[in-house]
């Protein structure tokens, strides 16, 4: 359970040099302090991306390639999922490495696949701009995030909780809109989706009451790349998909206007 379970106490205390040691110099080495202006400039990189229950991490994955200058964060309460993601995440980083040095690792895919052609060009950002973090979302989010840091936050299949008494556990409530609120900056999107429809109806019905968010049109998502990747690139996606099951899509804009944690 959550006691187990560290923060941050406050977005400046938090160590981002673990998640990403290519852009965060380590913190209390003498060498990294005077690097010169080009470190100062990855100093003020900040976490963008914010996948919320992230499970397997398939969202992660397809978009860090997609925004190689992109900081982008998995949130998952599981240790055992949360470590999966980390593992993967230090595999592909090696193996990335390896392909931009010329070092041809092992492809386990079959040769002339699409997918052999891929996994022979190192991806743009090598997965150094991708990280997860074992936490409890509903929870200390603005100890993570500042005010306004995030563009997008990713809610993909989230756990129904079907059973009224169990409606508070779910992740989208007006007290974390104000939180999520909190965290997104002006112009910021909240993506949603599940094959649940009654869970649809209610984020819908949550994000439609609170004052900070305006759903998105189906003609704009249609123009937005990472929508296609919220629909299939997650574990939870393709499991929908291969039932043959309805996915239920909202999108939403962060309002200019004031909020508080
Ligand atoms: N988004 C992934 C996907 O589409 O495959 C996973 C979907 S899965 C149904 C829901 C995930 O949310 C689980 O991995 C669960 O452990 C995680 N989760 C549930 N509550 C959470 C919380 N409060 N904070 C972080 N993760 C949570």
């Amino acid at each position: 359970s959550d006691h187990t379970l560290h923060y941050p106490a406050s977005p400046a205390e938090m160590d981002w040099s673990i998640h990403y040691p290519k852009y965060f110099p380590l913190r209390g080495t003498s060498e990294n302090l005077d690097a010169g202006p080009s470190n100062s400039a990855l100093i003020s990189k900040k976490v963008e991306f914010a996948d919320v229950g992230c499970g397997f991490g398939g969202l992660l994955m397809a978009l860090a390639p997609l925004f190689p200058e992109t900081l982008m964060l998995g949130l998952e309460i599981r240790v055992s999922v949360t470590q999966f993601v980390a593992d993967k995440i230090a595999a592909l980083r090696v193996q990335h490495q390896q392909l931009a040095d010329g070092i041809i690792p092992e492809i386990s895919v079959p040769e002339g696949g699409e997918a052999y052609l891929a996994a022979k060009e190192a991806a743009p950002g090598g997965y150094q701009n991708v990280s997860v973090i074992r936490a409890n979302a509903m929870k200390f989010l603005p100890n993570f995030f500042e005010k306004g840091q995030l563009s997008k936050i990713f809610f993909l299949f989230p756990d129904p909780h079907f059973k009224a008494r169990k409606h508070k556990a779910r992740i989208i409530s007006q007290t974390l809109l104000a939180e999520y609120a909190y965290v997104l900056r002006p112009g910021g999107i909240v993506y949603t989706i599940t094959d649940v429809e009654d869970l649809h109806l209610w984020m819908v019905q949550h994000l439609e009451a609170f004052p900070l968010f305006e759903r998105i049109a189906d003609e704009e998502l249609a123009k937005d790349v990472v929508v296609e990747h919220v629909r299939t690139a997650t574990e939870e996606g393709k499991k929908v998909e291969r039932k043959g099951g309805e996915k239920y899509l909202a999108c939403y804009r962060r309002l200019d206007g004031p909020t508080r944690p």
